[in-house]
């Protein structure tokens, strides 16, 4: 989706990246003193969500960089950090949860990075393993366009041990990061999923083919790579599908320099239901039978998600048995019944997943736990 307003905040118009990201946009970039002249174009809009997907906004992240991400204590939570670099994302995925996440949602990118690596800095002096990803909030990978965030956020992870960056995304934007010297402290990720439901509910996203070759190709670079299967959509045949996926995955790079696999199923808050049916008249996602969860998300009959998980998760063991496979937000019995074990309560999964990055990545395993 073409950006086509660029806006400054007064804050950071003097911000040596501020320049950099107008000449590379190639867009006058307006001067506002108060954010709010932004939000009520975009809520007027017709379409505030895609209204927000056309402007970008460049500003300092007033907040913190760090976040943790924002689990629950129902479900199983991995224990990963974000670092909070933007908001939103100009793809336009129908489930996509930042929909309904911002008001009004906004691409913004914040430019105090001197902040952002102070952030980093405090972190990696800390004696504890830390998993950190730029792609909660926003795709890690669409500002490649017009910054070198990435670039620069592999550089400083490079530097030190007891961390990983993960860059998650739909997008094949890896150019920059061919002759980083990384050290091996990023992992490059893609969010997976099968031709149909990309080709149905992802829209301006890459290929499934061209994630691959981008893994395939980030992989001869020396990078570790994880895939993220998550939203899992049920239909007919999805099972097949997600199986074949994880054929094509293990037929482009190899199991010993995947990190990890997450899965999980569609599931959304009942607000992003009418957001859906106004936005992709096409979808029948929404159309499913769903039950209410313990986090007030409406999800999968139990036995659709468990039938779903075991089909790829059975693949995934055939192919690469050693690569970390777990859920995003599942309940015991999910775990129970598909794994054949439950991770510990007290942080169970999120150690497992600092062992697996610890051994793959070269941390500090004196750290552990
Ligand atoms: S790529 Fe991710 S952030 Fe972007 S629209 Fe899709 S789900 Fe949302």
């Amino acid at each position: 989706m073409p950006v086509t307003k660029l806006y400054i905040d007064k804050e950071v118009e003097d911000y040596s990246n501020v320049r950099e990201f107008s000449s590379r946009i190639d867009l006058e970039g307006e001067i506002v003193d108060d954010q709010q002249v932004i939000f009520d174009i975009i809520q007027e809009s017709s379409d505030p969500i895609q209204k927000a997907k056309e402007v970008i906004f460049l500003t300092r992240n007033k907040g913190a960089f760090i976040k943790k991400c924002p689990g629950t204590s129902i479900y199983t939570c991995c224990g990963y950090k974000i670092l909070h670099i933007g908001t939103f994302c100009d793809m336009d995925c129908s489930y996509c949860i930042l929909q309904t996440y911002f008001h009004p949602p906004i691409m913004q990118y914040f430019v105090n990075h001197i902040d952002m690596m102070t952030e980093l800095d405090r972190i990696f002096e800390e004696k504890a393993i830390h998993r950190v990803g730029t792609g909660e909030f926003t795709d890690s990978l669409i500002w490649e366009k017009w910054t070198d965030i990435a670039s620069k956020l592999v550089t400083k992870f490079s530097k030190q041990n007891n961390s990983i960056l993960e860059l998650k995304s739909k997008t094949v934007n890896i150019k920059k990061l061919e002759n980083l010297n990384h050290n091996g402290k990023t992992i490059l990720a893609w969010s997976m999923n099968t031709p149909h439901v990309i080709k149905e509910e992802e829209k301006d996203t890459t290929p499934l083919k061209a994630r691959l070759r981008a893994a395939q190709k980030v992989e001869s670079w020396g990078y570790k790579l994880a895939f993220h299967f998550d939203p899992m959509v049920f239909y007919d045949n999805c099972h097949e599908e997600y199986k074949d996926v994880v054929r094509q995955i293990f037929k482009n790079v190899s199991p010993e320099n995947v990190a990890y696999i997450s899965i999980g199923s569609f599931r959304f808050m009942p607000d992003l239901k009418q957001i859906i049916q106004k936005r992709f008249k096409e979808s029948t996602l929404v159309y499913g039978e769903f039950i209410h969860g313990l986090d007030n998300k409406m999800r999968y009959f139990k036995p659709l998600r468990l039938k779903m998980y075991q089909a790829i998760v059975s693949e995934i063991k055939l192919l690469a048995p050693d690569v970390l496979v777990y859920f995003c937000m599942e309940d015991d019995e999910i775990w129970e019944k598909t794994f054949g074990f439950v991770p510990d309560k007290d942080e169970g999964l999120s150690k497992m997943l600092d062992k697996r990055v610890a051994k793959l990545c070269g941390l500090n395993k004196g750290l552990l736990i």
